[in-house]
Parts: C-alpha cells; sequence; structure tokens
C-alpha cells in the first residue's frame, strides 16, 4: 500500500472544466461528502462520492497497481487526482498575480509578435509594449511574451516604429490561471490532460 496523506494535492475544476485551483485531499474530502464537488478522472466521466466509494471498493481487492487509497476504519477511498465543482461558477475574486509564469501562461508561450512557439525558457523574454523608458508601465496591458530576436529588433521603440504588428492586445487575464511554480512537479503527468484543457501545460515542454 502506497502511504498518503491528508495534504496531498488535489486539482480543482471549476464549471467550465478549468483548472483553477490546488486544494487538498482533506478539503477535497470534505467537499465529495458535501456533494459539492464530484470526482474527476481523466476521461472526463465524473463521480459523485457514493460512486468513487463503489468503484474504489470494486479496486480495493483488486491487483490494480498504481491507485492510492486513503483509508479510515470504515472506508477506504482511491484518492482522486482532481474533483470537479459544478456549481463554482464564480471566478476567483482574487486578482490574477502578475508573474512572469503567469504571464507566459497567457500568452501561450508564444512570441506575441512573430507567432513563435518558445519552448526553450532562454528563448523567452518580456517586452513592454510601450518602453519603460517611454513611461510604459510593467502591468498586463503593456507587457508581452515576446522571442529575444523580436525584442531585439524592436529595442526601444514602439512596435509601429519597429514595424512589428501585436498578434493580439495584451489583456488582464480573466480568470487565476495556475501557479506553475506552486503545482507538485510529481503531478503533472496525473494532471496533464486537465491542464492541457485549461491551456496550461501545453507548450511547456521545454
Ligand atoms: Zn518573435
Amino acid at each position: 500500500m502506497i502511504k498518503t496523506s491528508l495534504q496531498e494535492k488535489v486539482l480543482v475544476l471549476n464549471k467550465f472544466y478549468q483548472a483553477t485551483q490546488i486544494t487538498t485531499l482533506q478539503r477535497a474530502i470534505c467537499h465529495l461528502v458535501k456533494g459539492t464537488a464530484k470526482v474527476i478522472t481523466p476521461d472526463w466521466t465524473t463521480h459523485t462520492f457514493e460512486e468513487w466509494i463503489k468503484i474504489s471498493k470494486f479496486y480495493e481487492n483488486g491487483s490494480s497497481t498504481g491507485l492510492t487509497f486513503i483509508r479510515s476504519p470504515s472506508i477506504s477511498l482511491i484518492v482522486p487526482e482532481a474533483i470537479y465543482l459544478p456549481y463554482f461558477e464564480s471566478l476567483p475574486q482574487n486578482e490574477v498575480v502578475f508573474s512572469r509564469q503567469n504571464l507566459f501562461l497567457r500568452d501561450q508561450f508564444t512570441c506575441q509578435y512573430c507567432g513563435k512557439l518558445l519552448k526553450n525558457p532562454k528563448e523567452r523574454t518580456i517586452d513592454h509594449v510601450i518602453p519603460k523608458s517611454r513611461g510604459g508601465k510593467t502591468v498586463w496591458t503593456n507587457v508581452v511574451l515576446c522571442c529575444k530576436k523580436c525584442n531585439l529588433k524592436k529595442g526601444n521603440r514602439t512596435p509601429d516604429e519597429a514595424g512589428l504588428k501585436l498578434l493580439k492586445i495584451p489583456r488582464t487575464p480573466r480568470w487565476q490561471a495556475l501557479i506553475l511554480e506552486e503545482f507538485p512537479k510529481h503531478k503533472k503527468e496525473k494532471w496533464k490532460v486537465f491542464l492541457n484543457f485549461a491551456g496550461i501545460l501545453e507548450n511547456d515542454e521545454a
């Protein structure tokens, strides 16, 4: 039996199947018991708490590998990798943290001028659309992900002056992108399908 703890990380998907948060197994189970969440598996099937108990029971006695159980005297549960909150419509209220990683996520790891996919983190630079030296601020609406080549070409100029065109107008992200630094590396594989759907992981296979 693989040991697990109630502090194990569980991914949270909102009503729109967007991965918006990471919670603990303990809190995930509370949601499941209350009926405010369902377990969601990588095939996008959702399971109520009762259903999940049955599924867990079924596998418990089998010789299936790779499943982790959490056990109490009365119940055994397969540790869910992700939960789905069908009623969680409102997006997190807190503003999206402005960070390099979140900027990369917003811009989908793509140079916002030439459209090149920047797989290698070393290729990624941050461009101030209106250059800092000309009063441009470091805010969501004035910074974009940019490859080194375009950044060099642009220099201390506006896109117009440099003959560059933005692929899209930079905006403040609408929902809380997961902060990559916060999510446990060993979960990456297991959460892949959900993170890809939210546009979080794809293109980051540097
Ligand atoms: Zn570029």
